[in-house]
């Protein structure tokens, strides 16, 4: 199996080419067909296994065709660190696509981050803490979202991410494909997938 047999088009694939994958990791392999046939996901994978690119790819190409003027498409992750290489691999994929994104954290003013959301963003890649903080300031909007994904589960559970999770899935639109992440599949993250996942298919490796 090669990259080229998943159903993504000619940009993502010439920039998969480029960033110099030579085949599909075994979790690509299941992960990508089931996310581009709209399935929700519970993804049991560490960090090495290629899992950001597993819903990288198929979300890129759904952002690319659903057209809007909001978001379509949200990651959270749950550190400012994760986040930022969530962003770089995305932009890497992207670089032959006119897909703008936009990545969200604490620390800085978010001065920056409400003028990109102004002018306009497809995709977000955020920590759950800011991406509610500009919510409630009325400069994001987020009732165009047909994905989201919790990358990292396990560690947005530890952190005491869970309220913040909560509100977000209180504000967003029902109606949407789901996608969870998590290294280990504790009791929590158990809870979190039946809080969050319709029906999912699940990958573990
Ligand atoms: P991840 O598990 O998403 O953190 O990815 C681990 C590392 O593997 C990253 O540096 C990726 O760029 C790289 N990677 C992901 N998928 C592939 C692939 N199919 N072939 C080669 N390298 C990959």
């Amino acid at each position: 199996l090669s990259f080229d047999d998943f159903k993504l088009n000619k940009q993502l694939q010439e920039a998969v080419r480029e960033a110099g994958y030579q085949k599909p990791t075994p979790v690509q392999e299941k992960t990508i067909p089931l996310t581009l046939a709209g399935h929700d996901v519970l993804g049991i994978a560490q960090t090495g296994t290629g899992k950001t690119a597993a819903y990288l790819l198929p979300i890129l190409y759904k952002v690319k065709y659903a057209q809007g003027m909001y978001p379509r498409a949200l990651i959270l992750a749950p550190t400012r660190e994760l986040v930022m290489q969530i962003e770089a691999e995305a932009k890497k994929f992207a670089a032959y696509t006119d897909i703008r994104m936009l990545a969200l954290y604490g620390g800085l003013g978010p001065k920056t981050q409400i003028e990109a959301l102004e002018a306009g963003v497809d995709l977000l890649i955020s920590t759950p803490g800011r991406f509610m903080e500009l919510y409630r300031k009325g400069v994001l909007f987020p009732r165009e979202l047909k994905t989201m994904v919790l990358d990292e589960a396990d560690k947005m559970l530890d952190m005491g991410f869970m309220p913040q999770i909560r509100s977000i899935l209180e504000v967003i639109p029902r109606k949407r494909q789901n996608l969870l992440f998590s290294a280990t599949f504790s009791g929590k993250v158990e809870q979190l997938s039946h809080e969050f996942l319709a029906f999912p298919e699940r990958v573990e490796l």
